[in-house]
């Protein structure tokens, strides 16, 4: 007999679910994908424990009669093609019949759906091979798919899963692709029975992205449109001054379908090149319509990405409408420099400034409360969220952030600390933390702020070692000095965020991260999921010094910040952090990404390429190099400075 068998078809529909169904977020993408093709314009999602226990999609589509849904769970049917050539021309989510059939392979699934011409609906379950129904069962019209105890049969997959918080983030990242590619259908997303997202229907991509992720970043999105030889490309993309540390908020959709395609990609990257900083990304929300026939579909088993017949058309369609539309808002300042504000944003930032200065004057947090306040006090976010007016989304100056009857209570308490918070705060809320001679003469004393410590004797001597009129300053960026040995050339940026990246580390070795309250709470608009993230960290935040609070809905306030941070800094410092963690939680190692943030969070206090120093600023950055072992090397190992000995440039200059 020979080797070779037939596989059954339970392990083949097992291989061919580890392909499409890799974690409780796959069979969101999948459920509401069925959804979208069946024409749904209501769709609601409910999670239990990150999906691991349930994924619930009901939607208002066509729903299905009996037959269908008996075929609906095998493999490889589907209503959505026939014959080869509908390969080409496929206009649907889905068409390789496969999802159902796999899902039902590894969980316990049960569909329920009825056809509008249909007074009754049918229900079937399938789990593991077992399939019970169809049977007669209630329904409204539409279809439910629920899904339980995924990966109840595939231990090595199941104990894959990461938290349910991890696990839920990926499920919100699939339902925003598919709920930003299609705005007219209203969406409703509930976790643990708690409603995460509720989206209303709308025409128009910013107000879906308005609420799915705030005023603030869909008010400042520019409008791009280009078409070129049938391919039509509309969208919103973010200023400069709005970019991330990550690329995963470049949005593309190719005829409704979330994709990442190389070449859009690339032509993203040259389009914003020189306008932002190269280790930035952009936010871009790129709305793609050609051809079904223009383009393979099926080359990836989600379908994520695709193979263009021209795909010099797609990156020149992309780069060209991303250039003119810069070139039309001028936006061509150099490096790092503020885009111009749109006059709304602004007007709405003042209002909420305002609103929040009477509201903390009224109700100051006390000073030494550790544990972050979320649980609790978070509103619903179907409250203001939902909310058509951006205006409403300014914190009602009364609403209690820290949970009811607090405030009230400890009124009179916090009368007196207030007065005695205020009096320090105007003298140490996020000064310029300049490297400044007094100010840099020990590391305690540039933590603690200018006035606090008095010149250290030794830091003078090694100060001293560099005279100031032998350092020169070029490019605003680096230090040219005279060494005994030679020269050195110094990169301010990396070098001072070395000395702050172990400043921090010696810090954080001796207790949490030395703190500064902020006269006046910065905000900062995350998603409501990210708000868990928060709860997760609340730990991790206290070492680092921050003190956030929920500040209606998708909005924290930051009341405290590291005392190293330097003002204009502390919004993207806490943006930066949180969309970190919220990426990270689970999967690295709590240490790894403990460097990672302190790493982040030097970069973001030391000084930058283009500050001009003083003569007295550099010396005392060099005083400080001193004193700091490895300062060879940034943290993110990139070299401080580069050595040329005399006989360097001797050889150099061919003298020798
Ligand atoms: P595919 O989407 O690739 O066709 P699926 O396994 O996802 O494969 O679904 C199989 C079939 O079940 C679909 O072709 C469709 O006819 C039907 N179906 C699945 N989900 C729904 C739904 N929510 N509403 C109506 N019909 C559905
Ligand atoms: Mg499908």
């Amino acid at each position: 007999m020979g080797l070779i068998h037939v596989l059954p078809d339970l392990l083949v529909n097992r291989i061919a679910a580890g392909e499409v169904i890799e974690r409780p977020a796959s069979v969101v993408k999948e459920l509401l994908e069925n959804s979208i093709d069946a024409e749904a314009t209501r769709i609601e999602v409910a999670i239990e424990d990150g999906g691991r226990r349930l994924v619930r999609v009901t939607d208002n589509g066509t729903g299905m009669g009996e037959d269908d849904v008996a075929l609906a769970v095998v493999p490889h049917a589907t209503s959505k093609i026939e014959r080869e050539e509908d390969l080409f021309a496929i206009g649907t989510m889905g068409f390789r019949g496969e999802a159902l059939a796999s899902i039902a392979a590894v969980s316990d699934l049960r569909l329920v759906s009825r056809r509008a011409d249909s007074d009754a609906g049918h229900e079937i379950r399938a789990c593991g091979d077992k399939v019970e129904g169809p049977k007669a069962a209630g329904a409204p019209v539409g279809t439910t798919v629920e899904v339980r105890d995924l990966f109840f049969n595939v231990p090595a997959r199941r104990k894959f899963l990461r938290t349910a918080q991890t696990e839920f983030g990926h499920i919100v990242e699939q339902v925003a692709r598919v709920a930003l590619a299609h705005p007219r259908v209203e969406f409703r997303l509930t976790h643990d029975g708690r409603e995460i997202h509720r989206l209303p229907p709308t025409e128009s991509l910013r107000e879906r992205i308005s609420d799915f992720y705030g005023a603030e970043l869909a008010e400042a999105l520019i409008p791009i449109q280009r078409t070129e030889r049938g391919a039509v490309l509309t969208g919103l993309v973010s200023p400069p001054a709005q970019s991330r540390s990550t690329n995963r908020w470049e949005y593309t959709f190719l005829n409704g379908r979330f994709i990442r395609d190389k070449f859009i990609a690339h032509a993203v990257r040259e389009a914003y090149r020189g306008l932002i900083d190269p280790q930035r990304h952009p936010v871009t929300f790129l709305m793609l319509r050609i051809e079904p026939a223009d383009v393979d579909v099926n080359v990836h088993p989600t379908k994520i990405e695709v193979r263009w017949r021209d795909s010099n058309l797609i990156h020149s369609l992309v780069l060209a409408a991303m250039r003119d539309t810069f070139l039309q808002h001028d936006l061509t300042p150099p490096l790092a420099t503020p885009a111009p504000r749109d006059e709304d944003a602004e007007q709405r930032r003042q209002k909420i400034r305002q609103a929040m200065a009477d509201f903390f004057k009224s109700h100051q947090p006390p000073a030494n409360q550790g544990s972050l306040p979320f649980a609790g006090s978070r509103p619903s976010a179907g409250g203001a969220a939902s909310g058509r007016d951006p205006s409403m989304r300014v914190p009602d100056p009364g609403f209690p952030v820290r949970g009811s009857g607090a405030f009230v209570a400890r009124a009179k308490e916090d009368a007196e600390k207030r007065s005695r918070a205020e009096a320090q705060s105007t003298t140490s809320a996020c000064p310029p933390v300049r490297v400044s001679p007094r100010s840099s003469s020990s590391a305690q004393s540039e933590i603690r702020g200018p006035q606090s410590a008095p010149p250290d004797p030794d830091a003078a001597d090694l100060a001293a070692a560099f005279r100031a009129d032998r350092v020169l300053q070029i490019h605003a960026s680096y230090l040219v000095a005279e060494t005994p040995e030679g020269m050195v050339i110094i990169d301010q940026h990396a070098l001072h965020e070395r000395i702050m990246y172990e400043q921090l580390h010696d810090q954080l070795s001796r207790g949490p991260l030395e703190s500064q309250r902020l006269l006046l709470p910065e905000t900062v608009e995350i998603s409501p999921e990210q708000m868990g993230v928060l709860e997760v960290h609340a730990d991790l935040l206290r070492r680092l010094g921050l003190e956030l609070t929920a500040f209606g809905p998708g909005t924290v306030a930051v009341h405290a910040c590291p005392s190293l941070l330097r003002g204009p800094s502390v919004p993207s410092f806490v943006r930066d952090l949180i969309e970190k963690l919220s990426q990270q939680s689970g999967r690295s190692e709590p240490e790894a990404m403990l460097q990672e943030i302190l790493a982040m969070t030097a970069c973001k206090a030391a000084i930058k390429a283009g500050d001009p120093l003083s003569p007295e600023e550099i010396v005392a950055l060099l005083a400080q190099a001193e004193r700091v072992e490895k300062s060879t090397n940034c943290p993110h190992g990139r070299p401080t400075s580069l050595r040329l000995t005399v006989a360097d440039l001797e050889r150099q200059f061919k003298r020798t």
